[in-house]
């Protein structure tokens, strides 16, 4: 398994202090050397980093690396999100990941979300094919999915608007992976879902977390962890051996490629790819 062969991507949130930011350049300096397809920035559903998420994301554009920005309508208006997505054209981005996105807390009421699907068929209306689209997916199923079919099926329909391939919510069991694979094929998807890696650095924000955005944390896996206390450095040396052993099932059972949640820190993402052997080799 060579570098060349798998898809590479690397997930940052934007900051909100100069420190922060400062960081964060370090954080994407460093993983470059990985050589990634693309480095995405999370976008907040609501006001308060989008600004954050743009000068973020611009940023990695200008140092000759490609950024592929998070988006979602969040209650904005048409012309708001295609001026938004006409600035990145306008610095050279190639690719979205076009998410619905959720009502942040104090917002609800007379705003109403967009699906995902609707924001796919709004940027290739407005944008033809100017930008690569990647969306959401989830092998152990939406926490607002009426049904697994259902989720498939919205799944389905985001990449029937013209999205080109996913990238999964988190999992620790690739079981869950594989399954959803095959459901999604047997649904008729025939685009790339990209597993979404997210390397374990602190529990208790990791189980809140989980609730939230329905991940499962398996019982032995909880069991583990709950074990190293507030042992922060051992959850960590224990995360990375995890994951580097999650990514290798995957890779070898055909996952397209990996996309690692870094949480906007270098090692954890670092020495994973490095276990997997996955360094550039020149063409
Ligand atoms: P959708 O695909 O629109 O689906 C939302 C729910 O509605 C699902 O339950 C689905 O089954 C159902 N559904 C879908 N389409 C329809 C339809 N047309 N009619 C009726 N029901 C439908 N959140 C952020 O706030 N910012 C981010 O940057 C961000 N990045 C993410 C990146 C990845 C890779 C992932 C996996 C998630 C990310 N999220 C982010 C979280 C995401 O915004 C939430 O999970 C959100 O609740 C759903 O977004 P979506 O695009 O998957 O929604």
């Amino acid at each position: 398994m060579s570098h060349n062969d798998i898809r590479l991507s690397f997930e940052f949130f934007p900051s909100k202090t100069p420190e922060g930011q400062a960081k964060l350049k370090t954080v994407r300096e460093e993983l470059s050397a990985f050589a990634p397809e693309f480095f995405s920035v999370t976008y907040g559903a609501g006001g308060s980093t989008r600004s954050n998420t743009k000068n973020a994301v611009l940023d990695i554009q200008a140092s000759g690396q490609s950024a592929a920005p998070h988006l979602s309508f969040g209650g904005d208006s048409k012309e708001d999100v295609k001026a938004l997505i006409q600035e990145y054209k306008d610095a050279g981005i190639k690719r979205l990941v076009a998410l619905r996105g959720d009502m942040p807390s104090g917002m609800g009421g007379s705003s109403q979300l967009v699906y995902a699907n609707q924001l796919v068929t709004f940027i290739r209306e407005e944008f033809a094919n100017d930008f690569e689209l990647e969306v959401a997916c989830y092998p152990e199923i939406h926490p607002e999915a009426k049904s697994y079919a259902d989720d498939i099926n919205y799944l389905k329909a985001k990449l029937d608007a013209g999205a080109n391939s996913a990238i999964t919510q988190y999992f620790y069991n690739p079981d869950a992976y594989f399954y959803f694979i095959d459901q999604c094929q047997r649904a008729g998807i025939d685009k790339p879902i990209y597993p979404g890696i997210m390397p374990i650095m602190n529990y208790k924000n990791l189980a809140r977390f989980s609730k939230a955005c329905g991940a499962e944390i398996p019982r032995w896996l909880a069991k583990r962890l709950e074990d190293f206390g507030d042992d922060t450095d051992s959850i960590k040396a224990f995360g990375i051996d995890l994951a580097t052993d999650l990514c290798e099932t995957l890779l070898e059972n055909g996952a397209p490629g990996l996309h690692l949640y870094t949480m906007n820190q270098t090692e954890p993402s670092a020495t994973i790819v490095k276990n997997l052997g996955l360094i550039p080799v020149e063409e």
